[in-house]
């Protein structure tokens, strides 16, 4: 009966009503039925005896006659009743008479058993003795067609039909009708609650009233909707209340400048906000669900024990009030590296122990900590070698201060024979000249660390460089007295056409600075300088270099002596002099240059340094003649300048009597003024002048405009500025007013004739 399920209410009950019926009708009509049939057969066969027994009366007299054919005649009778086949009658085993309807041949079946009557497919068959004076004669046969018997059976069961048919199709009538009254309230109830589940309106009045259990069921259903109802309504209260609550989190909680996030009790993320994303480039939906250690915070292990620290209070929330800040490194979405503060505390929210994380990007303020820290420990550092340095400085300053005022009184005071007269001008010299180098040492460092330096950059062949500083560098150390020290100067073969392409001014005063040092570390052996190709980077370039045999650096201490103010140890200062400057100047011209300078050195067995010059025109012959051993080339001293008049504008008069004393030898023609405008004057009045050594600082005209003047009167004379303490825009604006070239005072005479030299070098030939 399950296939009822499949259908409405209203078809189950029509379904039942017609089945019920049927199957009862269908027993009752069958009962009738097979009654009646039973009851026609009885009725064939007794009608039937009746015959057997009519028949046998009929032929029991020819029978007891031997009389065949009158027998046969009586037979004949049973020709008007046309439901008698056939009679056979029996005398003994052997037929005595018979009657077949049409004649038609007929055998006759055998009986069975003791039974006088048989149903066949379509016919009765009736046994009966036959008697006379009650004494068995023999016996009757009769066939009976069964026609009528099947007719009434088919009658009756069309009529059974016909009767099953009509009540079927009455009982569908009636149970149409009268299944509302059962379905009616069920199926209103189905719709019922069919809408309710639509709308979710579960205020509703079914109005139902009646006593059996649909009625009970309809009171039920109310029930259970009115309750459905107020639950309902305090669910949307709560809806409400929490969405309102979470609105105003989220509101909060994004517009937070901190990261906020909230994590279940095995670290996992259910909650961030748009801060965090700011922070690790993390979205809400990439992150949830991931453990929050393991995705941004602390992959590296220097962080291991705040590490453990976090994950027990993940896993052992303390209490609210006891939360916990901690520092420590975290990784971003894109690798990279950041610091965070990030504050745990532990809470609760629908009985669920959780732990509510607040992260604060503190990157910048760390960067700006560790440069406030790394600035204060600079500052401190350079306040240390500063107050060394000034200590130093003095120290630097009074040691030849005092040899100068000391031998000066000496010289003033008393006469002193002229053996030692030339002694004490020669300490007093040697002093002044370490003073002045010291000077422009400081000044130098000052206008190099301001960035106010400018460069004169311009391809020349370094040779004459070289020499010039052979010559110089030779006085020094007959200055120092280390005599015994063999100097040597290394250049290149062919290495005339070798441009280099550098501030020439700025090579000379490094190389200086090296070669001061060579003399004053070296106590014996030689110093080699020069310059060689050397690949670097198999590209060629112009290495300049400065070779001593002297103390050495440790390998420790050459990172140090390039710093300001550095020196080896406080012992060497003592020891060799020097305020730690030297090195820190040079490396930063030849890094301004674009160049480089190192040193390779041993303990013991003298240094190296060695100064790079890139963009060097070098040929081609000597790039490959580069491992060739530089040659020895000694220089010499020819100066006869007889034929050259050189006006001198300087208003000291013993910068001028220097001059005219150093001059004096080369039988120049020297012409003489004390300020510009008394220069200009001359150089108008005097063409024979061939050359002008300008005094840039001079009362009445100073040596800018006189040198201006002198361009207008004559452009092709050269002249020659004298500027004070090396200082790189008195060169600059010198240039600028019109002069040639610059010599620097206090004048080195070495410098003075290269000057001079090259400046009238096609008059001498002419000559
Ligand atoms: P200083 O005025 O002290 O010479 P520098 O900056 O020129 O200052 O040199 C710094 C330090 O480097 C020196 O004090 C010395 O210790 C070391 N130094 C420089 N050149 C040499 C050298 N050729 N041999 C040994 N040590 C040297």
């Amino acid at each position: 009966m399950n296939f009822l399920r499949n259908y409405s209410i209203k078809a189950q009950i029509i379904i039942i009503i017609l089945i019920v019926n049927f199957i009862t009708v269908t027993i009752i009509t069958a009962f009738t039925i097979l009654s009646n049939i039973q009851a026609a057969k009885r009725n064939l066969i007794s009608n039937s005896v009746v015959f057997a027994n009519l028949f046998g009366e009929y032929t029991v007299i020819p029978f007891v006659f031997d009389d065949k054919e009158r027998a046969t005649e009586n037979l004949q009778k049973a020709s008007k009743n046309p439901e008698i086949l056939n009679i056979r009658v029996f005398k003994g085993k052997e037929m005595f008479a018979g009657y077949d309807k049409n004649h038609e041949v007929f055998e006759m079946p055998e009986k069975i058993n003791s039974q006088t009557s048989v149903f066949s497919a379509n016919y009765l068959h009736i046994y009966q003795p036959i008697f006379y004076k009650n004494v068995e004669q023999g016996s009757i046969y009769m066939r009976f067609s069964t026609v009528n018997l099947k007719r009434l059976t088919r009658n009756n069961i069309l009529v059974g039909v016909a009767l099953l048919v009509v009540v079927l199709v009455v009982s569908l009538l009636m149970a149409m009708r009268f299944q509302r009254f059962i379905s009616q309230p069920i199926l209103r109830l189905a719709k019922i609650s069919e809408g309710i589940s639509q709308s979710e309106n579960y205020s509703i009045d079914l109005s139902y009233k009646s006593r059996d259990e649909i009625g009970t069921l309809y009171k039920s259903f109310e029930n259970m909707m009115r309750r459905i109802a107020t639950r309902q309504m305090e669910r949307d209260k709560a809806i409400e209340e929490l969405s309102s609550s979470e609105d105003r989190f989220k509101t909060i909680s994004s517009a937070a400048h901190n990261g906020i996030v909230v994590l279940d009790k095995t670290g996992l993320v259910t909650f961030w906000n748009q801060s965090a994303s700011g922070i690790f480039g993390y979205k809400a939906d990439e992150i949830k669900g991931t453990n929050l250690l393991t995705k941004v915070i602390l992959p590296i292990s220097s962080e291991e024990s705040k590490r453990i620290e976090i994950i027990h209070f993940i896993e052992k929330p303390q209490p609210l009030q006891s939360g916990k800040s901690f520092e420590t490194k975290a990784i971003t979405k894109t690798g990279e590296k950041i610091e965070i503060e990030l504050s745990l505390s532990a809470s609760k929210i629908e009985n669920r122990e959780i732990v509510i994380a607040i992260i604060k990007d503190i990157t910048s303020r760390k960067n700006y900590e560790n440069n406030l820290k790394k600035a204060k420990e600079q500052a401190e550092e350079s306040a240390r070698l500063k107050t060394a340095f000034m200590a130093n400085v003095s120290h630097e300053i009074r040691t030849p201060m005092n040899a100068i005022v000391g031998f000066t009184d000496l010289l003033r005071s008393a006469e002193v024979p002229e053996p030692q007269r030339i002694e004490f001008i020669n300490i007093i010299h040697r002093n002044s000249q370490f003073l002045i180098r010291m000077l422009d040492n400081i000044l130098n460092l000052a206008e190099l660390q301001s960035g106010k330096i400018d460069f004169s950059i311009k391809e020349f062949n370094p040779n004459a460089i070289l020499e010039d500083l052979y010559y110089d560098f030779e006085r020094d150390r007959e200055e120092s007295g280390k005599r015994f020290i063999v100097i040597e100067k290394k250049i290149p073969e062919n290495s005339n056409e070798l441009k280099v392409k550098t501030d020439e001014y700025r090579l000379k005063q490094v190389m200086l600075n090296l070669l001061d040092n060579a003399l004053k570390f070296t106590e014996r052996g030689s110093i080699e300088f020069g310059y060689k190709i050397k690949r670097i980077n198999k590209i060629p370039e112009v290495v300049f270099f400065v070779e001593d045999t002297g103390i050495g650096i440790s390998s420790g201490e050459q990172a140090i002596i390039f710093d300001s103010f550095r020196q080896v140890d406080n012992t060497s200062r003592r020891k060799f002099g020097g305020c730690g400057l030297g090195l820190t100047i040079s490396q930063e011209i030849v890094n301004l240059l674009g160049g480089k300078l190192w040193v390779e050195s041993e303990i013991g067995k003298g240094s190296i340094f060695y100064v790079s010059i890139p963009n060097s025109g070098i040929p081609e012959n000597m790039i490959s003649d580069s491992q060739k051993q530089l040659a020895d080339v000694q220089t010499k001293e020819i100066k006869d300048w007889s034929h050259l008049t050189i006006l001198v504008a300087e208003d000291e008069e013993s910068n001028t009597r220097f001059l005219s004393e150093v001059l004096k030898k080369t039988k120049v023609r020297l012409l003489t003024a004390e300020n510009g405008e008394k220069a200009v004057e001359i150089f108008r009045n005097e063409p024979s002048i061939n050359l002008v050594l300008m005094d840039l600082q001079m009362p009445i005209m100073d040596g800018y405009e006189a040198t201006r003047l002198m361009r207008e009167i004559n452009p092709k004379i050269p002249i020659i500025a004298q500027t004070a303490f090396a200082m790189y825009n008195e060169q600059k604006r010198s240039k600028e007013a019109g002069c040639d070239d610059f010599i620097t005072k206090p004048l080195r005479i070495k410098e003075l004739y290269r000057v001079v030299e090259k400046y009238t070098e096609g008059l001498k030939t002419n000559a």
